[in-house]
């Protein structure tokens, strides 16, 4: 069985080598991530589950997080949502710049998207105009103050506009965590914050879709990449347990540790700030946000804005 496996997919992959010679520069590797993608990605569901603590603070959220429904529904699409971490080598530096995403809306965005007429069901990565996505990049942007904050060469996925970008997805797909993260680091080519031709690690929730792999094809393609390797987890989904694969294991694992996680974390009416260093620095985000007015509240703006 799993020799002919290994046959069709030898197969596959001979008549993909000979059908894309349009993407001859850079092969990109798909592999099944274990243990260790797990662990990655558990930190960061871990961060983007903080930013969503740290937003719902905010007294104009106190309807919504008072709501049992609405907050059911916010857990489970918190827990269906992609998170993916990209790491970028370069000339020999020591560590890799690295890029947070997550598949969707901004925060308030996603709130809003809940509120209004969400389904628990659907994925917020696939539908919206173009003009809904300007007012949600400019949303997204402006909730950075929400995440934890980030070493000197980490970078947190903000969305951005299709304008200025070489990489050219299915529409449907522009919010999707992996193809977010490429537009960030393509930003930063651009900006010459960083130089073309280095080394491209991607950890990701789940199996790419075919919009995000042309994506990433194209670009390890365009940016003349060394290499490039993604580690993805792959769903358990109608799979007998004693059939899995080491990666289906991790992907269960990681699914049923972050369903817990989001469980303790997003509680109607007792959503807690997290993902403060201190209590000053979780106090000085409260004062950042926009409108917060207490009178308790009202000392001097913290100095750890970054
Ligand atoms: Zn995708």
């Amino acid at each position: 069985m799993n020799r002919h496996l290994h046959t069709m997919r030898a197969a596959l992959a001979a008549f993909l080598l000979l059908a894309c010679t349009w993407a001859a520069a850079g092969a990109v590797e798909f592999l099944p991530g274990e243990a260790n993608t797990k662990g990655i990605l558990e930190e960061e569901a871990r961060f983007h589950l903080h930013a969503f603590q740290n937003a719902l603070q905010h007294p104009k959220h106190a309807p919504f997080v008072n709501d049992e429904n609405l907050m059911g529904k916010l857990r489970d699409h918190t827990l269906r949502s992609t998170v993916a971490r990209v790491e970028y080598r370069y000339n020999g530096a020591r560590t890799p710049r690295i890029y947070h995403a997550r598949s969707g809306r901004s925060i308030a965005g996603t709130l809003r998207w809940i509120a209004d007429a969400g389904s628990s069901a659907g994925s917020d990565s696939t539908s919206g105009s173009e003009g809904g996505w300007a007012a949600d990049i400019e949303e997204d942007v402006a909730e950075a103050r929400f995440y934890p904050r980030l070493g000197a060469n980490e970078v947190r996925v903000a969305a951005r506009p299709h304008v200025g970008s070489r990489l050219r997805p299915f529409a449907r797909h522009g919010r999707d965590a992996e193809l977010k993260a490429l537009r960030e680091l393509e930003a930063d080519l651009n900006k010459a914050i960083i130089p073309p031709g280095g080394e491209l690690e991607i950890f990701v929730s789940q199996p790419p879709c075919v919009s995000c792999t042309q994506a990433i094809t194209q670009f390890a393609d365009t940016y003349k990449l060394r290499s490039a390797v993604v580690h993805h987890l792959t769903s358990t989904k109608d799979v007998p347990a004693a059939r899995w694969s080491a990666s289906q294991k991790a992907y269960s694992e990681f699914f049923t540790g972050r369903r817990t996680l989001i469980n303790g974390a997003l509680v109607t009416g007792r959503v807690q700030a997290a993902g403060f260093r201190s209590e000053t620095e979780a106090l000085g985000l409260l004062e950042g946000a926009e409108g917060f007015q207490s009178g308790r509240m009202k000392v001097g703006k913290s100095a750890c804005v970054p």
